[in-house]
């Protein structure tokens, strides 16, 4: 199985994700875009067993303003890392957080919320993977 290696902006939390992601897209929610400080975040769904923090695990801190999403980041640098979802459970590890993982995305989800409309053929669920689907603008 392929090992994808990834770090936070300083390198000094390392990680490795096993297999393949289990969804890829985009999402524009208000939460994500107030954390990541961006207009979209490209993320990618592994399960929990899929992904191992292999360095600098110490530094790593955890901010849940929801139950729903533990959101991860460096201490060191702030540089963000991944969303542990534990009502899932599975992981968001950001795209640009593993960079040799080929970023393939297949849908957009909580595009309702979006502040970049993107026309690219790609589904647009209005909150949630599954849920209403909205039109391309
Ligand atoms: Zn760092
Ligand atoms: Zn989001």
């Amino acid at each position: 199985m392929t090992t994808y290696k990834g770090a936070c902006f300083c390198g000094t939390v390392t990680l490795e994700c096993t297999g393949a992601p289990s969804r890829m897209g985009y999402c524009h929610c208000r939460s994500c875009r107030s954390w990541s400080a961006g207009p979209v975040n490209g993320f990618t769904i592994w399960a929990p067993d899929q992904v191992k923090i292999t360095g600098g695990a110490e530094h790593l801190g955890t901010f849940a303003k929801t139950p729903r999403s533990e959101r991860q980041w460096c201490k060191l640098c702030g540089g963000h890392v991944m969303t542990v979802h534990p009502a899932g459970p599975y992981i968001d590890v950001y795209a640009a957080t593993i960079p040799d993982l080929p970023f393939v995305p297949s849908m957009h989800v909580h595009y309702a919320e979006t502040v970049l409309p993107m026309k690219d053929g790609l589904p647009k669920f209005s909150a949630g993977g599954g849920s209403a689907l909205v039109a391309e603008g």
